[in-house]
């Protein structure tokens, strides 16, 4: 028979504890995020999975963003540094603008890759292109950045966080069949494509290659809001780069993401917190389990 799914709890992020740091470390030693996202018409997709993984306590940051949004970034987001890329007219990334990252790729630990994403047919080409020049970072895969799981296999450790309607999508499964057996479904997606996969919903269900799962139900329905996937994303990247394995960063963020909700449901109510509000909640979150 098939292991059910263990419960994610605080317990379970105990055993994977952040990477120690001695007081003289540099940011370096927490790692470097390269967050690729954002469009004209969605620009604060790669400001909230950026604040996200500064949040989570990565290092150094980097941003690369469409042309038209990248000044605006950089502005919103002092902390980092900020890569023009080309845009393709639909609003994506062009494919040429992997010669302008191919400089930094050597030195980035996570590179997080989708929230607000435009032009998915262009937009994976592109992607594609990136992956071989960051094959010695963990990729966190997000909205339209996942569609590169049709193009073969992955030589790096990867995260997938798509929700139902996003795995309906790339599985070609409908939604309601989805639904009625996420875990069986997040499971032959981990298998099928080699990833750590996170089915996002009112339960998360986390699955690996291997078949090794866990199920988290603890987040309120206040997470529903725009944005909060983008964080999300951001934070998973965060604690790979300081060197938690996929599962472990993916189970970190899923946690870190509800708590944060959980103490803004409780100051604000349980609906209408904001997504980026999210953040700022997580340091203090994180220490309290060191
Ligand atoms: P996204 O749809 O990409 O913005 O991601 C939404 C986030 O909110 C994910 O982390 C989901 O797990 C979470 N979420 C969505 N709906 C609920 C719900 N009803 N209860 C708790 N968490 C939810
Ligand atoms: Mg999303």
């Amino acid at each position: 028979a098939t292991p059910r799914a263990r419960a994610l709890t605080e317990a379970a992020l105990r055993r994977w504890p952040l990477p120690a740091l001695g007081a003289d470390a540099d940011k370096e030693s927490r790692g470097h995020v390269l967050v690729v996202a954002g469009s004209r018409e969605i620009p604060g997709a790669a400001l909230l999975a950026a604040t996200a993984a500064l949040r989570a306590g990565a290092g150094k940051l980097t941003i690369a963003a469409p042309e038209p949004v990248a000044a605006g970034l950089a502005l919103a987001i002092p902390e980092a540094r900020v890569i023009a890329l080309a845009e393709t007219r639909a609003g994506g990334f062009h494919a040429s603008g992997c010669e302008a990252l191919a400089p930094i790729a050597e030195g980035v630990s996570a590179l997080v890759m989708g929230p607000g994403m435009l032009d998915e047919a262009r937009s994976v080409l592109f992607v594609r292109e990136l992956l071989p020049l960051f094959r010695h970072s963990t990729l966190v895969l997000d909205a339209l950045a996942m569609s590169v799981v049709h193009e073969g296999a992955f030589a790096q450790p990867v995260v997938l966080t798509p929700h139902a309607g996003e795995m309906a999508h790339l599985s070609g499964l409908a939604k309601e069949v989805l639904c009625g057996e996420p875990l069986a479904v997040a499971r032959e997606a981990a298998r099928r494509w080699n990833a750590c996969v996170a089915l996002k919903g009112a339960v998360t269900h986390i699955a690996e290659a291997d078949g090794a799962a866990w199920r988290f139900d603890g987040g309120g329905p206040g997470l529903a809001t725009s944005g909060s996937g983008d964080t999300l994303a951001g934070l998973i990247g965060g604690f790979a780069a300081r060197g938690l394995p996929p599962l472990q960063a993916c189970a970190w963020g899923v946690l870190m993401h509800a708590r944060a909700g959980a103490v803004l449901a409780r100051h604000y109510g349980p609906m209408g917190y904001l997504a980026r509000e999210l953040s700022a909640q997580v340091p203090a979150l994180m220490h309290a389990l060191e």
